[in-house]
């Protein structure tokens, strides 16, 4: 599948004759690189190489966007310095924190996460891909991010917007394992978390979804697509994941409910209107009974409290 894409940038390049595809990638690196060098953003995660903090800010971008995590991440980093302070906490502390990130279930995860690296990894969050998995909420993107951004392994990192990328620049939709094999094969052996972070803001800032500025692109003579025709990066894998409508979802719902608890217990009678769900008890029930599941909530006596405040 590599060769697809090899041969498509080859025809891509052909009219240098003799450089091959070796020399093209360190063409397109020395260009992407260069780009980079006057456009990165300035973000605080980008400031460290600390593991635990590399993998905080990777949970909270997973589903929130970069302005709204900037913050909580500055104060998350400073309050929780290591996975042991956060494992000696109490998780209804870290739910009270995580109002205004959204999906709550990634700080269940990212507590059991640090609950799992003090009792199993002496403190130190892993650097083995196979070990990253085994944690809470740790999927092959975060595992790769933390690998890249903390530990400079030579991996690709692939999310969302690089995923496009790499369609555009091929020129036709890609399976998730195939992208995921061109992005490892085109990190830049020497500097593997400063191409990584490149693409990603080559991606997001230069090849958006919507309007992407191809006239001016550092990368331009590489990619397939230039803007003109169907974009190869719809249909692409990774890359089409709509997220519902939020009014009236259960989304909302459970985060209504779980904002009422950082005020202090609810009585379940009193949950539906919480929720804002109007003459539905078996969609309150439900929604009761999955947070529960979850460890988000307890039930205790017909009363609500938050996460664990009965541990
Ligand atoms: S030329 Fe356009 S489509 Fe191609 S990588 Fe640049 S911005 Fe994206």
């Amino acid at each position: 599948m590599l060769l697809q894409y090899e041969t498509s940038l080859m025809a891509k390049t052909s009219g240098r004759a003799g450089k091959g595809v070796v020399a093209e990638k360190e063409a397109l690196n020395q260009a992407l690189l260069f780009w980079v060098s006057t456009s990165l953003r300035d973000l605080p995660w980008r400031a460290t190489r600390d593991p635990w903090a590399v993998l905080v800010s990777e949970v909270m971008l997973q589903q929130t966007q970069v302005n709204r995590v900037e913050p909580k991440y500055l104060e998350f980093v400073e309050r929780w310095r290591t996975p042991q302070a956060l494992a000696s906490s109490r998780f209804s502390d870290l739910l009270k924190f995580w109002q205004g990130l959204g999906y709550p279930r990634r700080a269940r995860n990212l507590y059991d996460a640090a609950t799992q690296i003090v009792k199993f990894h002496d403190g130190k969050v892993p650097r083995v891909l196979e070990e990253l998995l085994l944690l809470p909420g740790v999927g092959p993107y975060t595992a790769r991010a933390v690998m890249v951004f903390a530990f400079e392994a030579r991996v690709g990192v692939l999310d969302t917007n690089v995923g496009r990328l790499l369609a555009r620049w091929s020129g036709r939709s890609l399976q998730a394992k195939e992208a995921q094999q061109i992005a490892d094969e085109l990190v830049d052996a020497g500097r593997p978390w400063l191409w990584n972070q490149g693409l990603f803001d080559l991606a997001a800032l230069r090849c958006t979804k919507q309007n992407p500025q191809c006239v001016g692109c550092p990368v331009e003579e590489w990619c397939s697509w230039h803007g003109a025709g169907p974009d190869p990066s719809l249909g692409s894998a990774g890359v089409t994941t709509k997220q519902g409508r939020f009014q009236g979802s259960d989304r909302q719902a459970r985060g209504r409910l779980l904002k009422a608890l950082t005020a202090g217990p609810v009585p379940i009678s009193e949950a539906a209107m919480a929720m804002g769900v109007v003459n539905d008890q078996a969609r309150v029930s439900r929604l009761i009974a999955d947070l529960q599941a979850e460890s988000l909530l307890t039930v205790q006596r017909e009363v609500l409290l938050l996460g664990d405040l009965l541990q």
